[in-house]
């Protein structure tokens, strides 16, 4: 640009004193027109703008707060609080005394804010100052985690996520906020463009998010030397504090854990940032919502609503005052059908050591579906999925599943009690008369195989047997014999009636809805083309049929409120006459018969439950189930009902590889019955 050979030329040669003064005054009057022209934008800036931005540095600063409300509880039908918020203290620090690295701008403010007006002149002072700053956040940082039980590198992972997690916001908002304030002006580069240019206020600076003010939980749930440490020594912890949150507790522990589920944090597309104009449909990144059983099921009516708190203070820090722009709103209760009481014993039941090691038990209102008890074992404590806990890892990674809840998703081989199902449609076809004996001889055709339990034990068969003696005994042969006579199809029908292969539409997330093999799927299920031999296997609850507790219980509930089938649930808002819509074509003078098959499988000294579950003063009906696995133990069943002559309650016990129905199953039933007696509820 500039020449120099040229100019040491120029000035060793004589040049003329009037080209001098000239290039002096060039330049003179370009110095000139620079100093109009800033001097032009501040009077511009000052006319346009002046008065706004004075305006806004003598205003107070605004600041908005976003406060969480209260998740509704889960209580019992009897006001047991099975999950609720509670106040827990936290360990909080200021976003600033965070971040790696820390920002120029802050560090320089505290530093200086330290010094006196004389120092703050002496750049090596505030220097000096900025280093002592930065080696007290040091230190009070490597504190703070050791009286919090963290490694430093725990402190410092959890230091970075939140780091990350403002830095995608900051970075989110800003690009917004850029992306409005260019209005382009499109085609006109002119000087029309210049002037408009020029009379548009300046570019806007950086924004500074509020969560980069805010303080960031450290620490969930602060151990009391850490909260007495930084309340009574707050000049040891700048930056720190100690503030209250609402936590989910699960104050009974394991109880019902698979029912109520647990939460986790918003992620993805729930998570958006601060949204003004709907604050109330975002979640919050420090949100939690329900993400498993009742917690998700009903995260609408439980979800409580952000507000949104304003706080006015002077420049210098004082609390001028504050409002609620959204006051938050807190989620509503729901109160469930369930019994604390019966849901522990179930639990007990289940718990206590035996040959197998997970199962479940349902007690149900046949008249309405209302669960009572639906206990699984082996279960969690949902207080782990709270915060970040190591031990829930543990817990996903358990061979036994304890996740996993065995009322609504256990689909296994029901065994004899789906010769409930046999039974009616044998006689609502009439493909028996219910009167006539058939002659079982412990085997159908051959002695081994299709056989008879008492055959393979005792050697010998059921002899003469009507079809209540066949339910009261559990005899196969006398359903091998008349399946084929019957016909998958309408064996299948009535399946479907009675609610098997599809969910039984409780008010719970993942339930399954077993398998119901037929005609279209056996290749898929077995790899051959149905045969008679799948009809009568499936007539006695063996082959590829599975079905959960909750749908057993359904099936029960059909014969012990005279032919209705129950949508079971755990939130009484389901409750209404029509949730109990009467199973089609099922006639009352077979479900009689059920009835009195039931019975005598209690009653009858021959019967399957009889030894086990029998009473003198208490009638009690029900179908044992042993059905046979590929591998291990049997699934052991007892579904039934009591009293026998007015049913109150339906019970299932369903036990994986638990062995024999009777035995197994059958003192667990009967416990269970006296048990719900002494509450009462068979009254
Ligand atoms: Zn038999």
């Amino acid at each position: 640009m500039f020449d120099w050979h040229q100019f040491q030329h120029d000035e060793r040669s004589p040049a003329p004193a009037v080209n001098s003064r000239k290039r002096i005054r060039i330049c003179g009057g370009l110095f000139l027109a620079v100093v109009l022209a800033i001097f032009a934008r501040a009077v511009q800036l000052e006319v346009s703008y002046g008065a706004a931005y004075r305006n806004k540095a003598s205003q107070p600063l605004e600041k908005e707060i976003s406060v969480p409300g209260r998740r509704g509880r889960i209580l019992a039908r009897d006001g047991t609080v099975l999950a609720a918020d509670r106040k827990i203290l936290s360990l909080a620090v200021d976003y600033r005394w965070l971040e790696e690295p820390p920002d120029p701008q802050w560090l320089k403010r505290t530093a200086r804010a330290r010094l006196t007006p004389e120092e703050r002149k002496n750049p090596g002072r505030v220097t000096e100052e900025q280093r002592r700053v930065l080696a007290e956040r040091t230190a009070a940082q490597r504190r703070l985690a050791e009286l919090a039980g963290m490694t430093p590198e725990e402190w410092k992972a959890r230091a970075e996520t939140i780091q990350n997690r403002v830095e995608r916001i900051a970075e989110r908002v800003n690009r917004s906020a850029q992306a409005e304030a260019v209005t382009p002006t499109g085609q006109d580069h002119g000087w029309q463009g210049w002037i408009q240019e020029l009379s548009e206020p300046p570019p806007p600076p950086r924004i500074i998010i509020a969560e980069q003010r805010d303080c960031h939980v450290m620490v969930e749930l602060a151990d009391p030397p850490l909260v007495s440490a930084v309340r009574e020594h707050p000049e040891q912890f700048p930056g720190a504090e100690i503030i209250t949150q609402l936590r989910r507790v699960y104050p009974q522990k394991t109880l019902a854990a698979n029912l109520l589920g647990h939460l986790g944090p918003a992620t993805g597309e729930e998570a958006g940032f601060k949204d003004q104009d709907s604050p109330q449909d975002v979640y919050h990144p420090e949100d939690l919502l329900g993400r498993m059983g009742l917690e998700k099921q009903y995260e609408s009516v439980l979800r409580p609503r952000r507000g949104v708190r304003v706080e006015i203070s002077e420049r210098g820090g004082r609390l001028l005052s504050a409002y609620y722009r959204h006051p938050p709103r807190d989620g509503r209760d729901l109160r469930l059908t369930l019994d604390a009481r019966v849901q522990k014993t179930a639990e007990e039941l289940l718990d206590e050591p035996h040959s197998f090691s997970s199962g479940a038990i349902v007690v149900m209102d046949p008249r309405t579906g209302a669960l009572l008890a639906a206990a699984s074992a082996p279960r969690f404590d949902p207080n782990l999925f709270v915060g970040e806990n190591p031990a829930a890892a543990a817990v996903l990674n358990d061979p036994r599943r304890p996740l996993f809840d065995r009322v609504a998703r256990m689909a296994v081989a029901p065994g004899s009690v789906f010769k409930i199902v046999t039974a009616t449609a044998l006689l609502e076809s009439k493909t028996v008369d219910p009167e006539e004996p058939f002659f079982c001889n412990g085997y159908l055709d051959r002695p081994d195989r299709q056989r008879c339990d008492i055959f393979v034990r005792q050697g010998v068969g059921h002899g003469e047997t009507t079809l209540a003696d066949a339910l009261c005994v559990s005899c196969n042969v006398y359903f091998f014999h008349h399946a084929p006579r019957l016909g998958c199809d309408r064996l299948l029908d009535w399946a479907e009636r009675f609610g098997f292969g599809r969910p039984p539409d409780v008010d719970l997330p993942g339930q399954s809805a077993g398998i119901v093999p037929n005609p279209e799927n056996i290749r898929r299920l077995e790899r051959h083309d149905w045969t008679v031999g799948d009809t009568q296997a499936l007539a006695v609850g063996q082959g590829s049929l599975t079905a959960t507790p909750l749908q057993v219980a359904v099936l029960l509930a059909a014969v012990a409120n005279g032919g209705k089938r129950v949508t079971p649930h755990l939130f009484p808002g389901l409750e209404s006459e029509e949730s109990a819509t009467p199973v089609p074509g099922l006639h009352e003078e077979t479900v009689a018969r059920l009835r009195e098959g039931l019975r005598r499988v209690v009653s009858d000294p021959a019967g399957t439950a009889h030894e086990t579950v029998f009473m003198e003063d208490l009638a009690v009906s029900g179908k044992t189930g042993t059905a046979e696995t590929a591998a291990g133990q049997p699934h052991a069943w007892f579904a039934g009902y009591a009293p026998a002559d007015d049913p109150k309650v339906v019970i299932v016990i369903a036990l994986e590889h638990g062995g024999e129905g009777g035995s197994a199953a059958g003192p667990m039933a009967k416990r269970l019955l006296l048990r719900l007696r002494k509450y009462g509820i068979l009254e």
